[in-house]
């Protein structure tokens, strides 16, 4: 009898077990479209020219690793804040936003999600259906009970697939006061369907009706439409002046998945509530693991508050958005080309890195057994993965499955 007899296994996380999977794949065409990262078109993973100036100018001076403040590199919280909000915004120059270092978008989320769990101890939390694997189980971990709001349905668009809409508000409208509702600010993780400008005004009428709190995943900032484009979102919310969560992530945008950096921003209604707030947030972190790591965030910072870097970071930026949507394009073309009568087209309607394909469970299974081209089961398929070398190969392999 030992102290772990009754631990049972848990399950894997189902995109990482996919990587172990195609890692151990011996076909030499095998094809990763399952995890959500973004390769260049000779299918690597990009070291951006903005990032190795940064870190060249930090190597030339290299500084002592003290511990940071809790909350982070306050030219870090300062330049995400800009970024998010934008600098000249009334919600950042009067002091109503609080902005955190986190380790990664995944540790903005939680760090939300404790200091949620304070304040609104009882509240359930809303995610879209389907949603990033881990929002469930991250809220859950957190104490809260998770339920769903609908979000993407295949029976829309004469069942090529789209955005329930009208379920989506029905569910918001009525929910609980204080029910906390999570939403992608943009690039859906993991349909590629976002609702309309118009659409978001009509959520963020339900959000202050109902008296729900918007908690928004920025994961994507820039991989959208533009960086502002994909920003606009927030200031819809704080133009509305409701007190909302904005985790941010540099993982995609920078391409420093490793060095997990993120942020978790909170807007209050005051400058002296959202002093309290931040005292709040500190304490989260705290208990948590005390204060964010160094590098990463001093890098992102680096590009941010320098003009040339940030305009190098810009263009990099902006070309990885568009060579994402010329592999849709192709996407599209190529399954015309390669046999497939039915109207793909709505790949190119979608925005981010990922495609949900309209593909089965078992059309995706026979991709990876006979092709060795990996999505997830729900047919999601990473769009930044393919390239001008794969995508003929990939287009074929879905002509011969669907
Ligand atoms: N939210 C969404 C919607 C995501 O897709 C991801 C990353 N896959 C995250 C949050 C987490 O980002 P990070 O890796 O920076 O923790």
């Amino acid at each position: 009898m030992s102290l772990f007899t009754a631990v049972e296994m848990a399950p894997r996380d189902p995109i990482l077990g996919l990587n172990e999977q195609f890692n151990a794949d011996t076909n030499p065409s095998k094809v990763n479209l399952g995890v959500g990262v973004y390769f260049d078109d000779n299918g690597k993973l990009p070291l951006l020219q903005c990032v190795q100036a940064a870190e060249k100018t930090m190597m030339d001076k290299p500084t002592a690793r003290g511990y940071l403040p809790i909350d982070g590199i306050a030219a870090y919280d300062a330049a995400v804040k800009a970024l998010v909000f934008g600098a000249d915004s009334d919600v950042v120059k009067s002091g109503r936003v609080a902005t955190v270092q986190a380790i990664g978008g995944t540790g903005g989320l939680k760090i939300g999600a404790d200091f949620l769990k304070k304040i609104s101890p009882n509240a359930t939390v809303l995610i879209s259906d389907p949603s990033w694997e881990n929002h469930r189980a991250l809220f859950t971990n957190a104490g809260f009970t998770v339920d769903t709001y609908p979000y993407f349905d295949q029976s829309a668009n004469g069942g090529l697939g789209g955005i329930n809409f009208d379920g989506m508000l029905a569910k918001l409208n009525g929910a609980a006061e204080g029910t906390i509702v999570l939403l992608h600010a943009c690039c859906h993780n993991p349909t590629g369907y976002d609702i309309t400008a118009a659409q978001w005004d009509q959520v963020i009428a339900v959000v202050k009706a109902r008296k729900l709190t918007a908690f928004l995943d920025m994961a994507y900032q820039g991989f959208g439409y533009g960086i502002a484009e994909d920003g606009a979102v927030i200031a819809k919310f704080v133009a509305a002046e409701l007190n909302i969560f904005v985790s941010t992530s540099f993982s995609k945008s920078f391409s420093l998945y490793g060095e997990r950096v993120g942020a978790l921003s909170v807007v209050g209604s005051s400058k002296e509530e959202t002093d309290r707030v931040l005292s709040q947030l500190k304490i989260a972190i705290r208990t948590n693991y005390s204060n964010p790591p160094t590098h990463g965030g001093a890098i992102v910072a680096a590009v941010l508050n320098n003009p040339e870097l940030r305009a190098q970071w810009e263009q990099e930026l902006g070309e990885m958005r568009v060579r994402i949507k010329a592999m849709r394009q192709k996407l599209v073309d190529g399954l015309k080309a390669a046999g497939v009568t039915k109207d793909m087209s709505f790949i190119t309607t979608q925005i981010g890195m990922f495609s949900y394909s309209g593909l089965s469970k078992d059309q995706m299974v026979r991709l990876r057994s006979e092709f060795g081209v990996y999505g997830t089961d729900t047919g999601r398929m990473c769009v930044a993965a393919l390239n001008s070398k794969n995508i003929d190969y990939v287009c074929q392999a879905i002509a011969k499955v669907v």
